[in-house]
């Protein structure tokens, strides 16, 4: 028998643990009983999943898979679908808690949750991606649907596998349930916007906290962590709008260039070359590196706990925009306060992906699609509401932003469990 050592995960503390101590602290500021908190601290349903999936080399792989509603006192369950090889239930949870502040601070009418299977995607074939993706839906079918709990793109996955989500709850239904699952493409009832949606928000949110410090968007330099849906569409959104990217990265490197990177040849070269190599014009850094470069905004959007207690008092940017869920630690977050950094939550900064979710969701029950420049206008006016109320919030009570974001979050879970009542 051989042991095969699992490589490090990049998780350095329990997510699960610190999405609910970041809740009990809230709970205690904001009045909170007992009793609301021990609800609002477990999740409604966890469920996991085994998924044998049959391999190019006929043999059959058995992935481990999950997924977690947190709370529906305001609406069906809503959240991506991760697929990665660090997943945990414990931070499927997290990120479904996570889900439930994020929608309630939008004023969405959902709930949060979460899902994700223990896979390296880039390590499968199309088809055995796909065959996993059906057999892990048909395996939670009875927990998803358009009135329950709706699933959407997480790392790892995108339009395709939310296309084969889709395809195989319509197939058990015996008819398109356009409603099951957002992040969809376009030619199946997708919403125009959504690919850009979570980058959007994001910037919108830059641009609110600029402007609060008297400045624009143009000719701020910029480091952004994370290549993927939400890095890569920042980058092109920010510099569009004369921003100077100065650093991008994926997960094997990044590149940085302080006069600010060609955006547009950067993202064509990793589409060619599938990373940064030998990209011309810039020069090879760290992940570690870029976090803590010279610049005016980062933005981690690859993956949790990247800032930590160990280089937040190394970072120089004076506002760091949460892109990702969770890339900031406690411990990081209380000495960004300390150094007067100001942290955008991810529960705001990255909230637009879910927002234009909830568009497609409306639009699919209607059977009515929305011209783009209506979703960015809505969601531009949702986004910036929250940012306003955030930041008021931020003001009158002296808290953070992340205080203030999850003040007003559980807050309005809270009320909503409080005015439904305690069935039975
Ligand atoms: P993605 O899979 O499209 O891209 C992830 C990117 O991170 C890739 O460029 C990858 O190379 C990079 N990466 C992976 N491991 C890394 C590491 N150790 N160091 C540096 N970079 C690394 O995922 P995404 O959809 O862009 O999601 C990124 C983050 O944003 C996640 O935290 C996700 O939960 C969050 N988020 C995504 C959405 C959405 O709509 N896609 C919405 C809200 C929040």
């Amino acid at each position: 028998m051989t042991t095969v050592e699992a490589p490090p995960s990049h998780l350095k503390e329990n997510p699960w643990e610190m999405a609910r101590s970041q809740l009990r602290r809230i709970a205690g500021l904001i009045d909170v009983s007992d009793s609301m908190l021990n609800v609002l601290q477990e999740c409604k349903k966890c469920v996991s999943v085994s998924i044998p999936t049959r391999m190019e080399d006929g043999s059959v792989h058995v992935f481990e898979g999950f997924r977690v509603t947190h709370n529906v006192a305001r609406g069906p369950a809503k959240g991506g679908i991760r697929y990665h090889q660090d997943v945990t239930l414990d931070e499927t949870k997290a990120l479904s808690m996570w889900m439930t502040w994020k929608c309630a601070l939008m004023g969405l009418p959902f709930g949060g949750a979460k899902g994700g299977v223990v896979v390296s995607p880039k390590e499968l074939s199309e088809d055995e991606l796909q065959r996993m993706t059906r057999r892990y839906t048909s395996e939670i079918i009875n927990l998803i649907g358009p009135e329950v709990d709706i699933p959407a793109p997480d790392v790892g996955t995108g339009p395709r596998e939310m296309a084969w989500i889709f395809d195989t709850y319509s197939m058990n239904k015996g008819y398109s349930v356009l409603g099951v699952v957002t992040g969809k493409p376009l030619e199946i009832g997708g919403s125009l916007g959504r690919v850009e949606a979570t980058a959007r928000g994001a910037a919108f949110c830059i641009r609110e906290a600029l402007r609060k410090e008297g400045h624009e968007v143009a000719g701020r330099r910029v480091a952004i962590q994370g290549f993927g849906n939400v890095g890569r569409n920042l980058a092109l959104i920010l510099a569009d709008q004369g921003a100077s990217i100065v650093a991008v990265s994926d997960s094997t490197g990044g590149i940085y260039n302080p006069d600010g990177l060609d955006v547009a040849a950067a993202v064509e070269h990793k589409r060619t070359h599938r990373s940064f190599d030998g990209f011309d014009g810039a020069e090879a850094i760290t992940n570690e590196e870029l976090l803590i470069l010279d610049c005016d905004v980062l933005a981690p959007c690859a993956l949790e706990q990247v800032v930590t207690g160990d280089n937040a008092d190394k970072v120089k940017a004076g506002i760091v925009a949460e892109g990702a869920n969770g890339p900031v630690t406690p411990e990081a977050d209380q000495i960004l306060d300390e150094r007067g950094v100001l942290v955008l939550p991810d529960v705001l900064a990255n909230a637009g992906g879910v927002v234009v979710s909830y568009f497609e969701w409306v639009q699919g029950l209607q059977e009515y699609f929305w011209k783009e420049s209506e979703v960015n206008a809505k969601l531009n006016d949702i986004v910036t509401r929250a940012f306003a109320e955030t930041w008021r919030e931020h003001e009158e009570r002296d808290i953070s932003m992340r205080q203030a974001a999850y003040a007003i979050a559980v807050g309005r879970v809270a009320e909503a469990t409080i005015t439904r009542g305690l069935y039975p």
